[in-house]
């Protein structure tokens, strides 16, 4: 952790994104977001007193992700993606004594969950995962009706939920998603109280018919577009600003080069400004020669190649910058060069990745 990287946190964006999203889906649908991987990399510990209030429930990848949003007070829904099958039985007793709904995606996964709940003699809520075309975890459709009747008939489990995930929901081609959509309505038990549910943030943002009875948006609850093909704009707001400060800033003449590769020439003579952050703290190395970041609302760009816990930045056109001045390197203004999203393209990589790598590594602050 370092203490001189701050991820300024915003709650009134993610306040703002959540009545955003609750107004699309209307009153009929759950929200539950998904705060896996510390809320994408925006910290679970500022951003849980901001959600708690707001959900319906929370979705995790992993089982001590769950445990953790109990130990912090969360007493409502959660839903772990993945399974406990290969923790130690302590973690798979205690999903069940904290009533953690559980994914079961094969036998051996729900098993594994009857033999945790009858160690410790309680009942364990499931929701089952079905793959529709994703072709990752779940049981096949054409499995998922002998898969209902199964878990029905197991002992201390409880079947409350069934939910599949889509593979191109934030594509401009939507056949595949509603083939997808179409596969899983068939399968779904009938007359039951089972919460059915499909949709990611562009099934959320774009796609109404997928919503069912709730829905699981996770990049969007922190403000960004999951790609650029969605065709609604929500005005969602990037809730995270990634500061620095310069460690030192000095001249170097026409001529002389930057970085690793001597890959930067600098043409006339520059000041240069050297930032304290690399891709060991998840700035992404391609990068290089391509981003800027800001300082006092001016754009200075990336030049040579990102180190490990450097990089170098020409400030030659910015007047009076000085070491220790303030640097933006990801800014919450979606229209801002070192935006997200922008970064993401630059790195010619999803808006994901960039939060998920640069969230870490750095201290966590809630602004407002
Ligand atoms: C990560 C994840 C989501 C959230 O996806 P976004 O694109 O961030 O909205 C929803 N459902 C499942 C199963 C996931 O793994």
């Amino acid at each position: 952790m370092k203490n001189y990287l701050t991820a300024s946190i915003s709650g009134s964006a993610v306040r703002h994104n959540i009545a955003v999203l609750r107004s699309v889906i209307g009153v009929d649908v759950k929200l539950c977001p998904v705060v896996k991987d510390d809320c994408f990399g925006h910290g679970m510990d500022v951003l849980y007193p901001v959600l708690a209030d707001l959900v319906d429930g929370f979705a995790v990848a992993s089982p001590l992700e769950a445990l953790d949003l109990r130990n912090k007070g969360f007493e409502g829904f959660i839903l772990c993606f993945l399974s406990a099958y290969f923790d130690d039985f302590e973690v798979q007793n205690e999903l069940v004594r904290q009533g953690i709904t559980q994914t079961v995606m094969s036998k051996s996964a729900l098993a594994s969950i009857e033999a945790a709940a009858d160690r410790v003699n309680g009942t364990a809520r499931v929701h089952l995962k079905v793959d529709t075309g994703m072709g990752r975890l779940g049981v096949l459709a054409a499995q998922a009706s002998d898969m209902i009747k199964t878990i029905q008939e197991t002992d201390r489990i409880e079947l409350t939920g069934i939910y599949t995930h889509f593979a191109t929901a934030d594509e401009a081609d939507r056949d595949s998603v509603f083939s997808q959509l179409e596969l899983f309505k068939s399968i779904i038990p009938e007359g039951t109280e089972i919460t059915r549910h499909a949709a990611n943030s562009a099934a959320t943002i774009d796609l109404p018919d997928t919503y069912l009875d709730m829905v699981r948006p996770g990049i969007a609850v922190y403000g960004y577009n999951p790609s650029d093909q969605l065709r609604n704009q929500l005005g969602l707001k990037p809730c995270m600003s990634v500061l620095a400060k310069l460690i030192a800033v000095k001249h170097v003449p026409e001529g002389s080069r930057s970085g690793y590769g001597l890959t930067h020439e600098f043409h006339r003579d520059s000041r240069i400004g050297v930032a304290p952050i690399g891709y060991g703290d998840g700035y992404f190395r391609n990068l290089s020669n391509k981003a800027v970041v800001r300082i006092g609302g001016h754009e200075a760009p990336v030049c040579g190649r990102v180190s490990m816990d450097q990089m170098t930045v020409d400030v030659t056109d910015i007047p009076g910058v000085q070491a220790g001045d303030e640097v933006e390197v990801i800014s919450s203004d979606s229209n801002a060069p070192n935006c997200v999203e922008n970064l993401a393209r630059l790195a010619d990589t999803i808006p994901y990745e960039i939060t998920c790598h640069l969230g870490h590594n750095m201290r966590h602050v809630l602004i407002d």
